[in-house]
């Protein structure tokens, strides 16, 4: 990990009594956090659509896993469904960032629906590589949540019977393969690094024969937000995770703080927090999972300054530069 880099602190504090005498409430503001680049070109590619095609846009499963995306995206005219048998015929359908099962675009083909897929070209990686090693003989050990769309996405891209999912070290010791099995393991991009790594040993200790990618298949944002927590935690009494409640990697924000003793709590708006959360509270570590946007940050920071007088620091333990390119339809 960098060394971590603290920007000087400012105060934000125009709520804030007049008469508060106790010291400033010292926010640590993580960075990176927030919107990733997969996040960022999902919501494009469903802006753009809309641009492009005009109102309404279909989007298969919410885009991203956060009800504020969600709701803007809903006042320009996109409607979300969860399947494919909700779309009209004739209108353009966004599939979300977490990826789908083949059968979905076959599907969307087969009834000859315009369709834009949004799906983190870092999934789409994950699923190239489950076909390779299908096509190679091997049955893979899928590492993730069972029942999370990218989990549901990735195993669609092969045939049924040819993954198993893994969520604990528990579930490894429960594999049953025979003796000298051709294996391959993959994982969800948005998981604990820390686990994923237990549950990876796990399997090579079990397994030897096992193949898998160099680095387990977590993405650099789920990665990097994670870091900064780790360096945020342990310098306050409390750290506020903004993120759906169905956002794998905001979730896992919340037990990187726990793990290290400090009391962590995921919010979606600045409305969720209640005074008594400040009781005997001098530091707040703040970050935002990949999906949740920076206004939702300020709206959190101006709800804190109504309680106390607030005073800022950034912690930056990465860079992030990532951008990616939207599907040529957009384009051309
Ligand atoms: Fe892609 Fe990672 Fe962002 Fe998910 S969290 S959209 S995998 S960059």
């Amino acid at each position: 990990m960098d060394t971590p880099h603290i920007d000087t602190a400012h105060a934000v504090n125009a709520d804030a009594p007049d008469t508060d005498a106790r010291p400033p409430l010292l926010v640590l503001l993580a960075a990176p956090r927030g919107f990733c680049a997969g996040v960022d070109r999902a919501i494009e590619i469903v802006e753009r659509s809309l641009e492009k095609y005009g109102a309404p846009v279909y989007v298969r499963h919410e885009i991203v896993h956060n009800r504020y995306v969600v709701d803007s995206l809903k006042a320009k005219g996109a409607i979300f469904v969860e399947e494919l048998d909700e779309v009209p015929d004739g209108v353009p359908v966004v599939f979300s960032a977490h990826g789908v099962p083949k059968s979905v675009p076959a599907h969307a083909e087969q009834r000859g629906l315009d369709y834009l897929d949004a799906t983190c070209p870092l999934v789409s990686k994950v699923h190239r590589q489950a076909e390779r090693q299908v096509e190679a003989g091997r049955h893979i050990v899928f590492v993730g949540h069972a029942g999370h769309p990218e989990v549901i996405g990735t195993f669609g891209q092969v045939p049924e019977g040819d993954m198993t999912l893994v969520e604990t070290v528990e579930d490894v010791a429960k594999l049953e393969f025979a003796p000298g099995a051709e294996l391959a393991f993959l994982t969800q991009t948005t998981l604990s690094v820390d686990d994923t790594h237990a549950i990876l040993e796990a399997l090579k200790a079990r397994f030897p024969q096992i193949v898998g990618p160099k680095a387990e298949d977590i993405c650099y944002a789920t990665s990097n937000r994670q870091s900064a927590v780790k360096v945020l935690a342990p310098q306050v009494d409390l750290v506020l995770v903004i993120g759906g409640a169905n956002s794998s990697n905001s979730l896992r924000l919340v037990e990187v703080a726990e793990r290290l003793g400090t009391t962590a709590r995921l919010i979606q708006r600045g409305e969720d927090i209640e005074e008594g959360w400040l009781h005997g509270v001098g530091a707040i570590g703040l970050t935002a999972g990949a999906s949740a946007p920076e206004v939702l940050v300020r709206e959190v920071i101006g709800r804190l300054s109504q309680f106390r007088c607030v005073e800022e620091q950034v912690v930056t333990t990465a860079e992030e530069n990532m951008i990616f390119k939207l599907p040529r339809q957009l384009t051309d």
